[in-house]
């Protein structure tokens, strides 16, 4: 047990270490004469106990005692007096003395006893007071750390207060850097400003405050000084004797450290680790807390902006429906500062017309009632629902002109009850509706176009095709093109598509030779953005029939004029075709037939101017010349009149006309045609005249009498005859020839038809029926036959009798 004895009188210091001797105990016993001595020597030495005498040369009274206790509070002090002046005592008692002695009553056995008790009852003064300040300083250090809203400041006078309370003169606190992954010094005592700056930061791991960063585990070193090696070296260099270092966690992670250290002893009580940990735990609950709060700020602050940069309206309204708070975008979008909107209603601050115009305001005039603005934050207010995106539209007064927006509507409540405020949000569609509009009004157009064009195409006369792609393989056709074609209306038509979608009921020739996909006029111009005029072609469809088409086809081009696909318009020439085959046909049929007769003529003139020639047969000749020159007159007579007809030149003189008188001029001059055949009238005297041309009545009946002839090569009667019926005249011509069976019947009157009689060697052109035809046509009449083949034929037409015309 260490003893100091604070005393100037060698005397009395003499006669204490006397009775120590005595005294059973290990006491050792150090003096010093003077109270600054004495406050020196505590400083530097561990002491149990001081006895002090009161009156010392550089201090006197209780002066003495308090500047003792002053510094060294947790000493017992035995105050040493030379009077027992119990007035004193007690004074010095109330200064801090533990405990006292009175010179000269004192023996070894009172000194005993009086040392220990003093240092029993210091001790048990000690605890009491440390659970008292331990107990004031945690409530103190919770509640200010809870309460303060800059809790690294307020760390730093906590640390400062729990240093001193436990005679601590060192403290450091980092705290994790998240960025920088490592720890900056946030406050901290004891040291040097330069030795601070040299730990201003810590990587994790590094130096015994990195250490517990990383371990996440407090560590505690004592007699720092008799330790040796590199993680004390720098808490040693301060002069530490002992020093602890806690990991400030929370949420399971360490965000900081906290550490103490004292100069003046080497070791760490229990209860005083337990209040650095208790500390530290409070702390870290502050930090965390502040961390949580500057995060929850950095959030705010983050929404803030974000609000203020969305293009969406905000408004936040209270329960009264008056604007608390608008974002940038309202205050834009009504023209007005975001404070002035404040205070207003929803409808005036975003100048809404039916707000403005109701001297009322917003919500009072007539057409708010059904203002679905109105009525969702109304809802919203009352009930609590949030609505989303309602489409409503008003007009708003908007750079000073008025402006129909249509926008939607979105309401949140914010807050509870009486006091919820709801968040109105606004998204001005208007742009994207006009947009939306006219798109749907270009699509409309452009659909129409479609259609009007569609109809165009199907209308057309023409057979058309459409390539919609430069590689041919979706063609279309018009309605024409696919009725052509035999299929349903719309289909594919391509032969260049997929290999499975091909048409394959036709095929396609050009001069005889089959086309390649790639080589059909359509895929030709859409590959080659070339155009192609007057192309012919030849369909072959699988029944047998072939068509020839004739067209022009052009490319389609795209907006960077590069072809990206063709159209065909394309006409059917089959038929005409068909016309100049029969044409050329005709042609040399109309030259051989000609031939013929000019052959018996010539040759019949010729031979009646040979020498020798006996007049008998020179008549015979010449009447032969005759016959065949009538015959070339009848064939160009007819040929003549079907000119007429196409060229629209035929001039009729209609009057009446007596049909036995042209019956008998015909008869009179095909009579000597055959030797074989008789002709026959039978025409009563005084049957009505018909209403014709009379040049072209004996046009028909000569082609008739002449046919009647022709095909009756056996020979027999051809009767003529005639008699009214019905206002009109029927006359007829019979034979007794080859007939006509009842199918040919049908096409004797289209032009060129012969019908195959090539082994009976009649010779024709196939055109006397068809302009015998025309003829009654256009002269109000009409033709037909009945035939039975190998039997005969009576062929009759039928013209108005004159009379009618008389009457009428
Ligand atoms: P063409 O006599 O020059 O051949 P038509 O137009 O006068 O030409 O007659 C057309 C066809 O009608 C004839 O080729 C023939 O086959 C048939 N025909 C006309 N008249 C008779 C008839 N009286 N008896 C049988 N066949 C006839």
């Amino acid at each position: 047990m260490k003893i100091l004895l604070i005393e100037d009188n060698p005397g009395d210091a003499r006669l204490l270490l006397e009775m120590l001797k005595d005294t059973p105990g290990d006491f050792a016993l150090d003096s010093v004469e003077r109270l600054g001595l004495g406050l020196e020597y505590l400083a530097a030495h561990e002491v149990d106990v001081v006895l002090l005498d009161l009156n010392l040369p550089d201090s006197s009274g209780l002066d003495t005692i308090a500047r003792l206790h002053g510094r060294f509070s947790l000493l017992p002090v035995v105050i040493m007096t030379s009077v027992d002046d119990e007035e004193l005592v007690v004074q010095a008692i109330r200064h801090g003395a533990t405990d006292y002695l009175v010179k000269g009553q004192t023996d070894g056995r009172l000194l005993r006893r009086t040392i220990l008790y003093a240092i029993e009852r210091k001790q048990a003064e000690i605890a009491l007071t440390w659970r008292n300040v331990r107990f004031r300083l945690l409530s103190e250090t919770a509640g200010r750390l809870l309460s303060s809203q800059e809790p690294e400041e307020t760390i730093q006078t906590i640390c400062h207060e729990v240093t001193n309370f436990l005679d601590c003169q060192v403290f450091f606190n980092f705290l994790v850097d998240d960025e920088e992954n490592r720890l900056n010094l946030n406050t901290y005592a004891g040291i040097p400003e330069e030795e601070a700056d040299k730990i201003a930061t810590l990587d994790f791991g590094e130096d015994l405050c990195g250490h517990v960063a990383r371990e996440g585990r407090k560590i505690i070193v004592e007699h720092v000084q008799e330790t040796h090696g590199e993680p004390n070296a720098l808490i040693k260099s301060f002069g530490v004797k002992a020093f602890a270092c806690y990991p400030l966690i929370s949420n399971g992670a360490v965000i900081g450290t906290l550490a103490f250290g004292t100069r003046t002893r080497s070791t760490f009580a229990e209860e005083e680790l337990d209040l650095m940990k208790t500390v530290t735990d409070q702390v870290a609950t502050a930090v965390a807390r502040k961390k949580a709060e500057a995060a929850l700020q950095r959030n705010e602050e983050e929404l803030a902006t974000i609000l203020a940069s969305v293009p969406i309206i905000m408004l936040v309204v209270n329960p009264d429906r008056r604007v608390l708070q608008v974002n940038e975008a309202a205050a834009k979008f009504a023209g007005r500062r975001q404070v002035d909107m404040s205070g207003m209603r929803p409808g005036e601050a975003l100048q809404c017309l039916y707000a403005l115009d109701d001297p009322q305001g917003c919500g009072f005039g007539p057409q708010c009632q059904n203002c679905m603005t109105r009525l969702t934050v109304l809802n919203t207010l009352e009930t609590g629902v949030n609505h989303y995106q309602v489409e409503w539209h008003a007009p708003f007064l908007r750079n000073g002109k008025q402006e129909e927006v249509t926008f939607l509507l979105s309401t949140v409540l914010m807050g509870t009850g009486t006091s919820g405020q709801a968040l109105v949000c606004i998204e001005d569609i208007s742009a994207r509706k006009r947009t939306e509009e006219a798109l749907q009004r270009s699509e409309e157009r452009a659909t129409g176009q479609a259609v009007r064009l569609q109809t165009v195409l199907d209308t057309a006369p023409a057979i058309i095709w459409i390539a919609h792609d430069r590689e041919c393989r979706v063609i279309t056709g018009n309605r024409a093109a696919d009725d052509y074609l035999r299929v349903p209306v719309g289909l594919n038509v391509s032969k260049s598509g997929a290999e499975t979608d091909r048409l394959a009921h036709f095929r396609v020739f050009r001069d005889g030779v089959e086309l390649s996909p790639a080589e059909l006029p359509i895929q030709v111009v859409a590959a080659t953005g070339w155009g192609l005029a007057d192309y012919s072609m030849e369909l072959r469809f699988d029944d047998g029939t072939v068509r020839y088409l004739l067209g022009n086809i052009s490319p389609l081009l795209g907006d960077s004029g590069e072809p990206n696909g063709a159209i065909g318009a394309f006409i059917d020439i089959t038929e005409r075709k068909k016309m100049d085959q029969l044409k050329d046909e005709f042609i040399g049929m109309v030259s051989h037939e000609l031939k013929t007769p000019l052959t018996v003529v010539t040759g019949a003139i010729y031979t009646s101017m040979t020498k020798g020639v006996s007049a008998k047969d020179k008549k015979e000749l010449l009447h032969d010349a005759v016959s065949g020159a009538e015959e070339l007159t009848s064939i160009i007579d007819n040929l003549l009149e079907l000119s007429r007809f196409q060229a629209d030149r035929l001039q009729l003189n209609i009057e009446p006309v007596d049909v036995g008188q042209v019956a008998r001029n015909v008869t009179g001059k095909l009579e000597k045609k055959s030797a074989l055949h008789r002709l026959m009238r039978d025409i009563p005297e005084t049957l009505v005249p018909v209403m014709a041309d009379a040049f072209r009545v004996e046009r028909i009946l000569y082609n008739l009498v002449d046919n009647a002839i022709k095909y009756s090569p056996k020979g027999g009667t051809v009767t003529v005859s005639a008699r009214e019926q019905d206002n009109s005249v029927v006359v007829t011509v019979t034979d007794q020839g080859i007939g006509i069976s009842v199918e040919n019947q049908a096409r004797l009157f289209e032009p060129f038809q012969r019908i195959q009689q090539s082994h009976l060697g009649i010779a024709g052109v196939g055109l006397g029926l068809n302009v015998c035809k025309r003829l009654l046509e256009v002269q109000g009449g009409r033709i037909w036959v009945e035939s039975t083949p190998g039997k005969g034929s009576t062929f009759s037409f039928m013209l108005p009798a004159a009379r009618e015309f008389e009457g009428g």
